[in-house]
C-alpha cells in the first residue's frame, strides 16, 4: 500500500493544516453526554435530598440538628448509590459491547469473504453505489481491525473508540448528586431553622434544572422548569406530611 517515497504529507486526501473536524466532533459528543449525565445527577440529588430534608423537618418540628444530620447522610448515601449504579451500568454495557466486537472479529477472521460481501451490502444500503461499496469493503477488509470497526458501526451502531469510562462516569455522577443534594441543605447549615429558605432555594434550583434538561430533550424550557418544580414539590409535600405523621405518632 505504501510505495517508495510515500509520506503523509503527499497523501492526496490529507486535510489542510488546522483541520480538526473529527476531533471537535468527538469532544462535542462526549461533552453533551457528560452534560446530560450532570444535569440528571444534579436533579436526582436535589429531589431526593429536598424530600428527605422536608420529611425530617416535618417530623422533628424543624430541628436544625436533625435536618443537617439526615441531609448530610442522605447526600452521601445517595451519591454512593448513584456512583455504584453508574459504574455497574457502564461496565455491563462495555462488557456486552466487547463481547459483540469479539464475536464480530471471530466472524471476520473465520468467514472473510462472506463478511466482506455483507459489508458491501450494508454500504450499499447506506447510499454507496454497488461499485464503490465493493471497493470500500475490499479496502476495509485488508486488515481485521478496520473491518471490525466498520461492522460494529453499521451492524451494531457501536463506535469502539467512544466507549465511555465506568470509573469516570461513577465519579461524575457522585459529584453531580452531591451538588444537587447540597442545595436544599445549605440554608440549614447557615441558619438554625431554614424551612422556607430551603424551600425557596430548592424551587429555584428545580426550575433551573428542569429548564436545563430541555436543552437535551429540545422541549420548551418553561415546560421543563414547571414539570420539574411540580415533581419536586409533590415529593417534598408528601414527605413533609409523612414526617409529621410519624413524628406525632412517636
Ligand atoms: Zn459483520
Amino acid at each position: 500500500m505504501t510505495g517508495p517515497g510515500y509520506s503523509e504529507s503527499m497523501h492526496p486526501e490529507n486535510p489542510p493544516e488546522g483541520y480538526t473536524h473529527g476531533e471537535n466532533e468527538h469532544i462535542e459528543n462526549t461533552g453533551s453526554g457528560t452534560l446530560r449525565a450532570a444535569i440528571f445527577g444534579i436533579s436526582d440529588g436535589l429531589v431526593s435530598n429536598l424530600a428527605l430534608v422536608m420529611g425530617v423537618a416535618g417530623g422533628t418540628q424543624q430541628s436544625g440538628e436533625a435536618v443537617v444530620i439526615a441531609g448530610t447522610v442522605g447526600l452521601l448515601a445517595g451519591a454512593f448509590s448513584m456512583a455504584a449504579g453508574e459504574y455497574i451500568s457502564m461496565q455491563t454495557q462495555r462488557e456486552s459491547m466487547e463481547k459483540q466486537l469479539q464475536l464480530e472479529r471471530e466472524h471476520i477472521i473465520a468467514f472473510p469473504e462472506e463478511e466482506e460481501a455483507h459489508l458491501s451490502l450494508l454500504l450499499e444500503e447506506n447510499g454507496l453505489s454497488k461499485k464503490d461499496a465493493k471497493d470500500v469493503a475490499r479496502k476495509v477488509h485488508e486488515d481485521v481491525e478496520p473491518a471490525v470497526g466498520f461492522h460494529a458501526l453499521l451492524e451494531l451502531g457501536i463506535v469502539p473508540q467512544q466507549m465511555g469510562s465506568p470509573v469516570g462516569a461513577a465519579f461524575a455522577s457522585f459529584a453531580a448528586f452531591v451538588v444537587g443534594a447540597l442545595i436544599p441543605l445549605i440554608p440549614w447549615l447557615i441558619l438554625a431553622s431554614a424551612l422556607w429558605e430551603s424551600v425557596i432555594v430548592s424551587a429555584i434550583a428545580l426550575m433551573a434544572v428542569g429548564g436545563a434538561v430541555t436543552t437535551v430533550t429540545h422541549q420548551s424550557a418553561w415546560w421543563g422548569a414547571l414539570r420539574q418544580l411540580a415533581f419536586g414539590a409533590s415529593a417534598a409535600t408528601v414527605t413533609w406530611f409523612l414526617g409529621r405523621l410519624v413524628g406525632t405518632a412517636l
